[in-house]
């Protein structure tokens, strides 16, 4: 035999990301686009995923943390990068020396990151955030106009340069919820006070994917998709992918491990929470919890196994789950496919978080490391 091995693999559609960022682009022809690769760009694979992002036209990168901005830079990603979610202790030095736009929401950021511009000898880019009613990061209404006066102070001693004015919206993925008006108002209130105060941003920007997709008026400079840049819904009531020409990046499958025979009345995986009804075929998925399947959708979690629609049977183990094949006898090393674009057939990313009472960015994202990522479509370097 003469097969390419199949191993448990996901399957990262680079062609499909770039065609989805520049249908996401269309959307907001005015803004630049901020391309959000954190958490390893939702399962997808930080680096291959910013590049693709940035050859389909996508003007910044954002992500989370520090040690995920400086990996980029570290990949050789140039160009505008924000990094939003800091910490006591920074690392604002090299936050600076990467050229990073690094999200203030509060006075101990501010006092950090100055005194680290002081000591590099040159200004840090920073954006100011606005807590416009998400509870969440940000800066209360009540305390923006300190955080703006200080900002200023250290704009005019050269410290810092305020790049950006932001926020993030709490309900966007359910259209018509009353916050996010309230939130789009606020938005506008707190950036006209900074700019009468004599902030000067590149950007004020607050629409996510669900913004991004519904929400003309929120696109302000910028918007900043993340999950529909994969190709996902970013809920239900916003629609699914293919509503706005969006294709899922990430198929999720793996070879049967083994197929064999079960008579009657035989338990199923840990706890025989599934018993065979007749003589019947079981196959093993080699696929679990460690891989980031879900174990709440054991008994529920759709499969496509060598064409057929299948559910797991019974728990989802830490490195695999069974489906019951009700007699077919495929070849070991058949195909079994958790999720995809759906057009062969197989689930998506939303019915097995709706199987697992989750969202779908849960699912894409909690794939785990222990999972090979195969991406498609890379362009290679110049000089390949
Ligand atoms: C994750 C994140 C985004 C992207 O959100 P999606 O809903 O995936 O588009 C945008 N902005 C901030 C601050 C985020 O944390």
């Amino acid at each position: 035999m003469n097969e390419t091995p199949s191993r448990p693999r996901a399957e990262i559609d680079l062609a499909a990301l770039r065609a989805n960022v520049r249908a996401l682009r269309a959307r907001a022809p005015r803004s630049a686009f901020m391309a959000v690769v954190k958490a390893d760009a939702y399962g997808h694979g930080m680096v291959p995923c910013a590049r693709a992002a940035k050859e389909a036209g996508a003007d910044w990168l954002g992500v989370a943390t520090p040690g995920e901005a400086l990996a980029l830079r570290a990949a050789g990603l140039e160009g505008p990068l924000m990094c939003w979610l800091w910490t006591p202790g920074g690392p604002w030095r090299q936050g600076i020396e990467a050229e990073l736009d690094m999200s203030v929401s509060a006075i101990w950021a501010l006092d950090e990151v100055t005194a680290a511009a002081r000591e590099a000898g040159r200004a840090a880019r920073i954006q100011l955030k606005a807590d416009t009613g998400l509870g969440r990061s940000g800066c209360q209404p009540a305390d923006w106009p300190e955080l703006v006066e200080e900002a200023l102070r250290a704009e005019a001693e050269g410290l810092v340069l305020v790049t950006g004015l932001w926020s993030h919206f709490a309900c966007a993925d359910e259209p018509g919820h009353p916050s996010i008006a309230l939130q789009l108002d606020r938005f506008r209130e707190m950036t006209a006070y900074a700019e009468e105060r004599g902030v000067r941003p590149e950007v004020r920007h607050i629409a996510n994917s669900p913004a991004t997709l519904t929400l003309p008026e929120s696109h302000f400079d910028l918007v900043r998709p993340g999950i529909a840049m994969y190709g996902v819904s970013p809920s239900a009531e916003i629609g699914v992918p293919a509503d706005f020409g969006l294709r899922p990046v990430m198929t999720l499958a793996a070879p049967l491990a083994l197929v064999k025979d079960v008579p009657a009345g035989h338990g199923v995986s840990y706890g025989h929470q599934y018993v065979t009804q007749g003589r019947t075929t079981l196959g093993l998925v080699p696929l679990g919890y460690g891989d980031g399947v879900p174990r709440h959708a054991s008994g529920t979690g759709p499969v496509l196994v060598a064409g057929k629609p299948r559910t797991v049977a019974g728990r989802i183990a830490m490195d695999q789950f069974v489906v019951d094949l009700g007699g077919d006898e495929p070849p070991v090393g058949s195909e079994a496919v958790l999720f995809g674009p759906g057009d062969k057939g197989e689930p998506t990313a939303e019915d097995w978080a709706r199987a697992a009472g989750t969202i779908a960015y849960e699912i894409v994202t909690r794939v785990g490391a222990r999972v090979e990522r195969v991406h498609l479509g890379e362009t290679p370097p110049p000089g390949e």
